[in-house]
């Protein structure tokens, strides 16, 4: 019998959200009543905007007719698409890239999991905790990491506590590390780094030869006008870094599926020989071989995200998210809920009242509001005494959620 990839053995079974699901339905099973408000998962709720959807069926219409019938395009993405996504996206930042640079996906929950591809397992990874939970289990299931422990962490991986004290931007990994994921804004804690902060992360990578894995997929959600957007808006990180975004949120294509990948062409890690080798060469292998490109109606829809009339559509949607956001930030604030995010980032993370366990939270909060969130401790055990709330519901619904939290907590 072929053996299976003990690695995976290694991983908590998806735990955190069937776990929510089972404490959901027993409760509506005994009140069938209880109008129940979802704030807990992380999928947007609103379509896709009409000049996306414009594009995609005339992307679809194309495919009808033997002249403007697509078959398999550039593993890569078509280089209009790219050449858009650096004309409107990088460019106004003042970061300048080349198409051969751009790397479009079917999303970058898949990009920054494949990545582990282009890496060496001896490589030492330090990640956040709470983290995006794709960052911690791709990297046990490829092997580098051993059990793991009572506390929660794997053997052999690096976690780098988030916490209220350092503001939810970690301090550097104590220990010598050769990749760092970074996800700003943060899923899950909503919270962005500042310019010197990334300056900070940049130089540190520099001087200790640290390939920095930086997680975009929320950057049309920052508000504050001082706060990078792109990793490559501070200087040198295109030595050193990688920088993964993503359609999903920005545009509505959770399911969809559209993504991109920059892997600038300066980046360079060591081969066994001692020499160096770009990760720009490598990542395109690797799709050559492994991807068959993103199809092309999808391509087209994704494109015109970045028309004019499409990024005006598609930021009245973003706009309607973040006044959800603030809506669930001042109101659980009001009842003396200290909250942290939602201002560049579609999540709250709260701390729990009268230092509750996140569990305890969440079980007071769905049988006493009938409210629905995601218990921090879930994301990691810093997360321990924290709960996500997330922005992508329905106006009135988040107005009514926060109106009951209020009165049950409200002094
Ligand atoms: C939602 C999300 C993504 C996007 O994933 P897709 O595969 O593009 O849908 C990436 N990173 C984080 C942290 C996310 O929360």
């Amino acid at each position: 019998m072929a053996q299976i990839n003990n690695n995976y053995l290694k991983l908590q079974a998806g735990y955190l959200f069937p776990e929510i699901s089972r404490r959901v339905n027993e409760f509506t099973q005994a009140n069938p009543e209880a109008s129940i408000i979802r704030l807990g998962i992380g999928d947007v709720t609103r379509p896709l905007v009409p000049a996306v959807l414009k594009a995609f069926h005339e992307g679809v219409e194309d495919m009808a007719d033997g002249g403007t019938f697509h078959g398999y395009g550039p593993e890569q993405g078509y280089d209009w698409l790219s050449q858009v996504i650096i004309d409107k996206a990088y460019k106004p930042l003042g970061v300048d890239l080349k198409t051969s640079e751009v790397f479009i996906s079917d999303g970058s929950k898949c990009d920054s999991a494949n990545i582990l591809d282009i890496f060496d397992l001896s490589n030492k990874v330090a990640i956040g905790d709470p983290v995006y939970p794709v960052y911690n289990d791709t990297n046990v299931m490829v092997g580098r990491s051993g059990q793991m422990n009572d506390e929660g962490y794997y053997d052999g991986l690096v976690y780098m506590p988030c916490t209220e004290e350092n503001g939810f931007n970690p301090d550097f990994p104590s220990e010598k590390v050769d990749i760092v994921y970074l996800c700003f804004p943060n899923n899950p804690t909503g919270t962005v780094a500042t310019k010197e902060q990334l300056k900070a992360w940049v130089d540190y990578a520099i001087a200790n030869d640290v390939v920095l894995l930086f997680d975009a997929a929320y950057e049309a959600f920052i508000t504050e006008s001082d706060i990078p957007h792109s990793i490559y808006e501070i200087e040198g990180a295109k030595q050193c870094a990688i920088e993964f975004r993503s359609f999903s949120k920005t545009a509505g294509f959770t399911g969809v599926r559209c993504g991109l990948t920059v892997v600038p062409e300066e980046l360079m890690g060591t081969t066994d020989k001692g020499e160096k080798y770009s990760f720009n060469k490598l990542w395109n292998r690797r799709q050559c071989t492994k991807f068959n490109g993103v199809s092309y109606p999808v391509q087209k829809a994704a494109a015109a995200v970045y028309s004019d009339e499409g990024w005006a559509q598609v930021k009245d949607i973003i706009d309607g998210y973040m006044d959800n956001a603030k809506i669930i930030r001042e109101g659980l604030s009001a009842a003396g809920i200290e909250c942290f995010g939602g201002i560049n980032a579609p999540y709250i993370w709260l701390k729990t009242p009268e230092g509750m366990t996140s569990w305890d939270f969440f079980d007071k909060l769905l049988n006493e509001c009938f409210v629905v969130g995601t218990p921090g401790s879930g994301f990691g055990p810093s997360g321990e005494g924290y709960f996500r709330l997330s922005a992508f519901g329905d106006p009135k619904n988040v107005e009514t959620a926060v109106q009951r939290i209020k009165e049950k907590w409200g002094k």
